[in-house]
Protein backbone atom coordinates (compact mmCIF):
# COMPACT_ATOMS: atom_id res chain seq x y z
CA UNK A 1 0.00 0.00 0.00
CA UNK A 2 1.46 3.41 -0.87
CA UNK A 3 0.30 5.15 1.56
CA UNK A 4 2.28 7.39 4.29
CA UNK A 5 -0.32 7.41 7.21
CA UNK A 6 2.72 8.57 9.58
CA UNK A 7 3.96 11.74 10.19
CA UNK A 8 7.28 10.15 11.31
CA UNK A 9 9.19 9.43 8.33
CA UNK A 10 12.51 8.97 6.63
CA UNK A 11 12.70 11.11 2.93
CA UNK A 12 15.66 9.33 0.74
CA UNK A 13 17.21 11.44 -2.04
CA UNK A 14 17.58 8.78 -5.02
CA UNK A 15 19.27 11.69 -7.29
CA UNK A 16 21.75 12.13 -4.65
CA UNK A 17 22.43 8.67 -4.18
CA UNK A 18 23.24 8.01 -8.03
CA UNK A 19 25.32 11.06 -7.52
CA UNK A 20 27.33 9.62 -5.04
CA UNK A 21 27.80 6.50 -6.75
CA UNK A 22 28.57 8.15 -10.26
CA UNK A 23 31.30 10.18 -8.48
CA UNK A 24 32.71 7.45 -6.65
CA UNK A 25 32.72 5.64 -9.91
CA UNK A 26 34.52 8.56 -11.76
CA UNK A 27 36.86 8.94 -8.67
CA UNK A 28 37.96 5.57 -8.99
CA UNK A 29 38.11 4.89 -12.66
CA UNK A 30 37.11 2.30 -14.16
CA UNK A 31 39.34 -0.25 -13.81
CA UNK A 32 38.36 -0.62 -10.03
CA UNK A 33 34.72 -2.28 -9.48
CA UNK A 34 32.26 -1.15 -6.96
CA UNK A 35 30.80 -2.89 -4.65
CA UNK A 36 28.15 -1.00 -3.00
CA UNK A 37 27.69 -2.36 0.75
CA UNK A 38 23.85 -2.30 0.94
CA UNK A 39 23.82 -3.99 4.45
CA UNK A 40 21.65 -3.00 7.35
CA UNK A 41 18.63 -2.07 4.45
CA UNK A 42 21.19 0.01 2.89
CA UNK A 43 22.25 2.23 5.81
CA UNK A 44 18.50 2.44 7.21
CA UNK A 45 17.58 4.04 3.23
CA UNK A 46 15.95 0.84 1.77
CA UNK A 47 17.89 -1.52 0.23
CA UNK A 48 15.70 -2.91 -1.90
CA UNK A 49 14.34 0.63 -3.07
CA UNK A 50 17.57 1.79 -3.48
CA UNK A 51 19.12 -0.77 -5.07
CA UNK A 52 18.65 -0.21 -8.75
CA UNK A 53 19.73 3.52 -8.46
CA UNK A 54 23.23 2.34 -7.81
CA UNK A 55 23.11 -0.71 -9.95
CA UNK A 56 22.66 2.13 -12.83
CA UNK A 57 25.09 4.66 -11.72
CA UNK A 58 27.61 2.10 -11.63
CA UNK A 59 27.72 -0.44 -9.37
CA UNK A 60 28.81 -3.86 -10.42
CA UNK A 61 27.88 -6.01 -6.73
CA UNK A 62 26.15 -5.39 -4.29
CA UNK A 63 27.13 -6.31 -0.97
CA UNK A 64 25.28 -7.47 2.38
CA UNK A 65 25.77 -9.07 5.95
CA UNK A 66 23.53 -11.96 6.00
CA UNK A 67 21.70 -14.42 4.15
CA UNK A 68 18.90 -12.86 4.40
CA UNK A 69 19.63 -9.86 3.21
CA UNK A 70 20.50 -11.04 0.34
CA UNK A 71 17.72 -13.23 0.12
CA UNK A 72 15.70 -9.95 0.11
CA UNK A 73 17.65 -8.25 -2.89
CA UNK A 74 17.16 -11.09 -5.24
CA UNK A 75 13.61 -11.80 -4.41
CA UNK A 76 13.21 -8.23 -6.18
CA UNK A 77 16.08 -8.50 -8.55
CA UNK A 78 16.58 -11.63 -10.45
CA UNK A 79 20.45 -10.62 -11.93
CA UNK A 80 21.90 -8.27 -9.68
CA UNK A 81 25.26 -9.67 -8.44
CA UNK A 82 25.25 -10.13 -4.54
CA UNK A 83 28.17 -10.96 -2.15
CA UNK A 84 26.96 -12.72 1.18
CA UNK A 85 30.46 -10.44 3.36
CA UNK A 86 29.50 -12.74 6.81
CA UNK A 87 29.25 -16.34 7.13
CA UNK A 88 26.79 -18.56 6.39
CA UNK A 89 25.97 -21.81 8.56
CA UNK A 90 26.45 -25.01 6.61
CA UNK A 91 23.15 -25.91 7.14
CA UNK A 92 21.93 -22.64 5.40
CA UNK A 93 24.22 -22.74 2.23
CA UNK A 94 21.77 -24.31 -0.09
CA UNK A 95 19.73 -21.21 -0.53
CA UNK A 96 23.04 -19.80 -1.27
CA UNK A 97 23.53 -21.72 -4.42
CA UNK A 98 19.69 -22.00 -5.37
CA UNK A 99 19.42 -18.22 -5.55
CA UNK A 100 22.54 -17.69 -7.39
CA UNK A 101 24.32 -15.38 -4.07
CA UNK A 102 28.21 -14.71 -3.84
CA UNK A 103 29.04 -16.07 -1.02
CA UNK A 104 32.26 -15.63 1.53
CA UNK A 105 34.27 -18.36 2.33
CA UNK A 106 36.71 -18.98 4.70
CA UNK A 107 37.20 -23.07 5.11
CA UNK A 108 38.33 -25.63 2.75
CA UNK A 109 34.87 -27.49 4.40
CA UNK A 110 32.86 -24.91 2.97
CA UNK A 111 34.37 -24.80 -0.73
CA UNK A 112 33.08 -28.57 -0.30
CA UNK A 113 29.88 -27.76 0.73
CA UNK A 114 29.47 -25.56 -1.64
CA UNK A 115 30.87 -27.44 -4.55
CA UNK A 116 28.52 -30.49 -3.62
CA UNK A 117 25.35 -27.87 -3.62
CA UNK A 118 26.82 -26.85 -6.46
CA UNK A 119 26.95 -30.44 -8.71
CA UNK A 120 23.47 -31.27 -7.18
CA UNK A 121 22.24 -27.92 -8.89
CA UNK A 122 23.97 -28.17 -12.41
CA UNK A 123 25.69 -24.91 -11.38
CA UNK A 124 28.64 -23.22 -10.30
CA UNK A 125 28.82 -21.58 -6.94
CA UNK A 126 30.25 -18.97 -6.31
CA UNK A 127 32.99 -17.73 -3.64
CA UNK A 128 34.85 -14.72 -2.45
CA UNK A 129 37.63 -15.98 0.14
CA UNK A 130 37.96 -14.05 3.19
CA UNK A 131 41.48 -13.53 4.18
CA UNK A 132 42.46 -12.44 7.28
CA UNK A 133 45.08 -9.66 7.75
CA UNK A 134 44.77 -8.83 11.24
CA UNK A 135 41.35 -7.49 11.54
CA UNK A 136 41.07 -10.50 13.54
CA UNK A 137 36.92 -11.05 12.57
CA UNK A 138 36.04 -13.34 10.21
CA UNK A 139 38.98 -15.10 7.14
CA UNK A 140 41.55 -17.72 6.88
CA UNK A 141 44.25 -16.93 9.47
CA UNK A 142 47.29 -15.67 7.99
CA UNK A 143 49.65 -18.71 7.68
CA UNK A 144 50.91 -21.25 4.96
CA UNK A 145 48.32 -23.85 6.08
CA UNK A 146 45.56 -21.27 5.43
CA UNK A 147 47.42 -20.91 1.65
CA UNK A 148 47.14 -24.99 1.35
CA UNK A 149 43.66 -25.08 1.89
CA UNK A 150 42.69 -22.86 -0.32
CA UNK A 151 45.04 -24.36 -3.10
CA UNK A 152 43.21 -27.48 -2.50
CA UNK A 153 40.09 -25.45 -3.93
CA UNK A 154 41.67 -25.62 -7.19
CA UNK A 155 39.96 -28.98 -7.80
CA UNK A 156 36.69 -28.45 -7.04
CA UNK A 157 35.06 -28.35 -10.20
CA UNK A 158 31.36 -26.92 -9.51
CA UNK A 159 32.97 -23.60 -7.32
CA UNK A 160 34.18 -20.54 -9.14
CA UNK A 161 36.91 -18.96 -6.76
CA UNK A 162 35.67 -15.16 -8.03
CA UNK A 163 37.36 -12.90 -5.51
CA UNK A 164 39.48 -12.91 -2.53
CA UNK A 165 39.54 -9.87 0.37
CA UNK A 166 40.57 -8.56 3.27
CA UNK A 167 39.57 -5.71 5.82
CA UNK A 168 41.73 -2.94 7.16
CA UNK A 169 41.56 -1.82 10.78
CA UNK A 170 42.16 1.45 10.33
CA UNK A 171 44.34 2.14 13.42
CA UNK A 172 47.27 3.80 11.62
CA UNK A 173 48.07 3.94 8.04
CA UNK A 174 51.47 2.19 9.04
CA UNK A 175 49.11 -0.70 10.86
CA UNK A 176 46.99 -0.81 7.12
CA UNK A 177 50.53 -0.73 5.15
CA UNK A 178 51.34 -4.15 7.19
CA UNK A 179 48.01 -5.69 6.68
CA UNK A 180 48.14 -4.93 2.82
CA UNK A 181 51.53 -6.45 2.72
CA UNK A 182 50.24 -9.37 4.30
CA UNK A 183 47.32 -9.65 1.65
CA UNK A 184 49.48 -9.02 -1.05
CA UNK A 185 51.95 -11.88 -0.07
CA UNK A 186 49.24 -14.32 -0.10
CA UNK A 187 47.81 -13.19 -3.40
CA UNK A 188 51.45 -13.86 -4.98
CA UNK A 189 51.76 -17.03 -2.89
CA UNK A 190 47.99 -18.53 -4.55
CA UNK A 191 49.02 -17.09 -7.90
CA UNK A 192 52.44 -18.90 -7.71
CA UNK A 193 50.60 -21.81 -7.32
CA UNK A 194 48.03 -21.02 -10.77
CA UNK A 195 45.30 -19.69 -8.94
CA UNK A 196 43.83 -16.66 -10.31
CA UNK A 197 40.93 -14.29 -8.90
CA UNK A 198 38.76 -11.96 -11.03
CA UNK A 199 38.41 -9.63 -7.79
CA UNK A 200 41.33 -8.74 -5.46
CA UNK A 201 39.59 -6.14 -2.63
CA UNK A 202 40.25 -4.79 0.93
CA UNK A 203 38.96 -0.85 0.68
CA UNK A 204 36.18 -0.18 2.56
CA UNK A 205 34.86 3.84 2.62
CA UNK A 206 37.57 5.35 4.05
CA UNK A 207 40.76 3.73 2.78
CA UNK A 208 39.01 3.48 -0.91
CA UNK A 209 39.54 7.27 -0.72
CA UNK A 210 42.59 7.57 1.09
CA UNK A 211 44.39 4.86 -0.46
CA UNK A 212 44.49 5.25 -3.80
CA UNK A 213 47.17 2.53 -4.12
CA UNK A 214 45.24 -0.30 -1.94
CA UNK A 215 41.92 -0.26 -4.64
CA UNK A 216 43.38 -3.22 -5.92
CA UNK A 217 40.57 -3.29 -8.81
CA UNK A 218 37.77 -3.63 -6.47
CA UNK A 219 36.73 -1.41 -3.14
CA UNK A 220 33.42 -1.95 -1.12
CA UNK A 221 32.01 1.40 -0.24
CA UNK A 222 28.99 1.96 2.45
CA UNK A 223 28.84 5.00 3.98
CA UNK A 224 30.37 6.93 0.67
CA UNK A 225 27.02 5.78 -1.29
CA UNK A 226 24.79 7.41 1.42
CA UNK A 227 26.69 10.68 1.50
CA UNK A 228 27.41 10.17 5.27
CA UNK A 229 31.65 10.68 4.55
CA UNK A 230 33.42 13.88 4.38
CA UNK A 231 37.08 14.45 3.90
CA UNK A 232 38.83 17.28 4.96
CA UNK A 233 40.40 17.72 1.83
CA UNK A 234 37.56 18.16 -0.31
CA UNK A 235 38.88 14.87 -2.19
CA UNK A 236 35.17 13.93 -3.25
CA UNK A 237 32.23 15.83 -2.33
CA UNK A 238 29.40 13.40 -1.30
CA UNK A 239 25.60 14.36 -0.53
CA UNK A 240 23.76 12.77 1.94
CA UNK A 241 20.62 11.09 1.15
CA UNK A 242 18.60 10.87 3.99
CA UNK A 243 16.16 13.62 6.03
CA UNK A 244 14.23 12.36 8.94
CA UNK A 245 11.29 14.02 9.78
CA UNK A 246 8.19 14.33 11.90
CA UNK A 247 5.19 16.74 13.01
CA UNK A 248 4.25 18.93 15.99
CA UNK A 249 1.08 16.45 17.52
CA UNK A 250 -0.14 18.95 20.35
CA UNK A 251 1.29 21.92 22.40
CA UNK A 252 0.32 23.21 25.33
CA UNK A 253 1.81 26.01 28.12
CA UNK A 254 3.32 24.86 31.41
CA UNK A 255 3.66 26.93 34.10
CA UNK A 256 6.98 27.57 36.02
CA UNK A 257 8.23 24.77 37.94
CA UNK A 258 5.84 21.47 35.83
CA UNK A 259 7.96 18.83 34.90
CA UNK A 260 7.80 17.06 31.72
CA UNK A 261 7.92 12.63 30.59
CA UNK A 262 9.53 10.03 32.93
CA UNK A 263 10.58 11.20 36.00
CA UNK A 264 10.65 14.69 35.49
CA UNK A 265 14.32 15.30 34.64
CA UNK A 266 13.51 18.35 32.94
CA UNK A 267 11.32 21.04 34.50
CA UNK A 268 10.05 24.39 33.44
CA UNK A 269 12.10 27.81 34.84
CA UNK A 270 9.64 29.79 33.15
CA UNK A 271 6.28 29.83 31.76
CA UNK A 272 6.68 27.20 29.08
CA UNK A 273 5.07 26.63 25.80
CA UNK A 274 6.01 22.52 24.85
CA UNK A 275 5.23 20.66 21.67
CA UNK A 276 5.11 17.07 21.83
CA UNK A 277 6.50 14.78 19.11
CA UNK A 278 5.73 11.67 17.42
CA UNK A 279 8.86 9.75 17.38
CA UNK A 280 10.78 8.28 19.94
CA UNK A 281 13.70 5.66 20.44
CA UNK A 282 11.04 3.04 18.60
CA UNK A 283 12.04 4.92 15.64
CA UNK A 284 15.33 4.65 15.90
CA UNK A 285 16.25 8.23 17.78
CA UNK A 286 18.54 7.77 20.59
CA UNK A 287 17.31 7.58 23.83
CA UNK A 288 20.64 9.15 24.92
CA UNK A 289 19.13 12.22 23.06
CA UNK A 290 17.33 13.11 26.68
CA UNK A 291 17.60 17.07 27.57
CA UNK A 292 19.87 17.25 24.36
CA UNK A 293 18.46 16.41 20.92
CA UNK A 294 18.15 19.35 18.74
CA UNK A 295 15.12 19.38 15.59
CA UNK A 296 14.74 22.22 13.96
CA UNK A 297 11.03 23.84 13.21
CA UNK A 298 10.41 26.85 11.18
CA UNK A 299 13.92 27.21 10.36
CA UNK A 300 14.92 27.10 14.30
CA UNK A 301 17.13 25.46 16.26
CA UNK A 302 14.58 23.61 19.25
CA UNK A 303 16.21 21.46 22.05
CA UNK A 304 14.21 18.33 22.86
CA UNK A 305 13.83 18.12 26.69
CA UNK A 306 13.14 15.43 29.15
CA UNK A 307 13.72 11.85 28.76
CA UNK A 308 12.66 10.40 25.29
CA UNK A 309 9.85 7.96 25.59
CA UNK A 310 9.34 4.81 22.89
CA UNK A 311 6.84 6.86 20.98
CA UNK A 312 6.99 10.14 21.51
CA UNK A 313 9.44 13.08 23.34
CA UNK A 314 8.94 16.76 23.72
CA UNK A 315 10.58 19.87 22.41
CA UNK A 316 10.87 23.25 23.86
CA UNK A 317 8.64 26.15 21.46
CA UNK A 318 8.93 28.87 24.47
CA UNK A 319 11.57 30.55 21.19
CA UNK A 320 9.23 29.60 18.65
CA UNK A 321 5.70 31.38 19.44
CA UNK A 322 4.59 30.70 15.64
CA UNK A 323 4.83 26.76 16.22
CA UNK A 324 1.57 25.57 15.40
CA UNK A 325 -0.03 21.46 15.69
CA UNK A 326 1.19 20.17 12.11
CA UNK A 327 3.96 21.83 11.69
CA UNK A 328 6.90 20.38 10.12
CA UNK A 329 10.05 19.24 12.30
CA UNK A 330 13.58 18.21 10.94
CA UNK A 331 15.00 15.64 13.11
CA UNK A 332 18.05 15.74 11.12
CA UNK A 333 18.45 17.38 7.52
CA UNK A 334 21.91 18.43 5.40
CA UNK A 335 22.49 21.31 7.22
CA UNK A 336 20.34 24.16 5.40
CA UNK A 337 17.86 25.66 6.66
CA UNK A 338 19.11 25.19 10.32
CA UNK A 339 19.01 21.52 10.58
CA UNK A 340 21.29 19.61 11.96
CA UNK A 341 23.16 16.98 9.46
CA UNK A 342 23.86 12.72 10.67
CA UNK A 343 27.66 13.88 11.60
CA UNK A 344 26.37 16.39 13.75
CA UNK A 345 23.91 13.77 15.32
CA UNK A 346 26.22 11.53 15.48
CA UNK A 347 28.80 13.75 17.31
CA UNK A 348 25.66 14.71 19.58
CA UNK A 349 25.13 10.77 20.31
CA UNK A 350 28.72 10.13 20.84
CA UNK A 351 28.59 7.31 17.73
CA UNK A 352 29.28 7.16 14.46
CA UNK A 353 26.80 7.93 11.57
CA UNK A 354 26.16 4.54 10.47
CA UNK A 355 24.87 3.91 13.62
CA UNK A 356 22.62 7.02 13.74
CA UNK A 357 20.86 6.27 10.56
CA UNK A 358 20.79 2.17 10.02
CA UNK A 359 19.08 1.96 13.59
CA UNK A 360 15.86 3.80 11.78
CA UNK A 361 13.93 1.01 12.10
CA UNK A 362 10.48 -0.49 9.98
CA UNK A 363 7.92 1.24 11.75
CA UNK A 364 9.16 5.00 10.31
CA UNK A 365 8.11 4.73 6.73
CA UNK A 366 10.37 5.64 3.88
CA UNK A 367 9.68 8.28 0.82
CA UNK A 368 11.76 8.29 -1.85
CA UNK A 369 12.37 11.74 -3.98
CA UNK A 370 13.49 12.27 -7.58
CA UNK A 371 13.67 14.99 -9.67
CA UNK A 372 12.05 17.07 -6.72
CA UNK A 373 8.84 14.56 -6.79
CA UNK A 374 7.56 11.69 -4.84
CA UNK A 375 8.43 8.40 -6.64
CA UNK A 376 7.98 5.80 -4.09
CA UNK A 377 6.56 4.84 -0.39
CA UNK A 378 7.70 2.29 1.72
CA UNK A 379 5.41 1.60 4.96
CA UNK A 380 7.11 -1.59 5.90
CA UNK A 381 4.48 -2.33 8.05
CA UNK A 382 1.70 -2.20 5.59
C1 LIG B 1 30.28 -2.75 6.30
C2 LIG B 1 31.44 -3.19 5.51
C3 LIG B 1 31.96 -2.36 4.50
C4 LIG B 1 31.48 -0.95 4.25
O1 LIG B 1 31.94 -0.10 5.28
P1 LIG B 1 31.86 1.50 5.16
O2 LIG B 1 32.77 1.99 6.21
O3 LIG B 1 30.44 1.89 5.39
O4 LIG B 1 32.32 1.84 3.79
C5 LIG B 1 32.99 -2.87 3.73
N1 LIG B 1 33.47 -4.11 3.93
C6 LIG B 1 33.01 -4.92 4.91
C7 LIG B 1 33.59 -6.29 5.08
C8 LIG B 1 31.98 -4.49 5.74
O5 LIG B 1 31.53 -5.28 6.71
Amino acid sequence: MKQLLRDTYVEINLDNIGYNVSKIKEFVGKDVAITAVVKANGYGHGAVNIAPTIMENGADYLAVATLTEALELRKHYKNYNILIMGYTPDEYLNYVVESNITQTIFSFNQAEILNELGVKNNKNSVVHIKYDTGFNRLGFKNNQDSIAEIVKMKKLKNITLEGIFSHFALTSKNDDDIQYNKFMNAIRQLEDKGMKFKYKHICDSISGVDYPEYRLNMIRPGSLIYGLKSFEDDTIVLKQAMTFKSKIYHIKTLEEGEGVSYSYSWKANRKSIIGTLPFGYADGYLRSMRDKGIVTIHGKKAPIIGVICMDQCMVDLTDIPEAQIGDEVIIYGDKTNNTIDIEEMSKLAGTNKNDIVCRITMRTPRVYIKDGKVVDIVNYLL
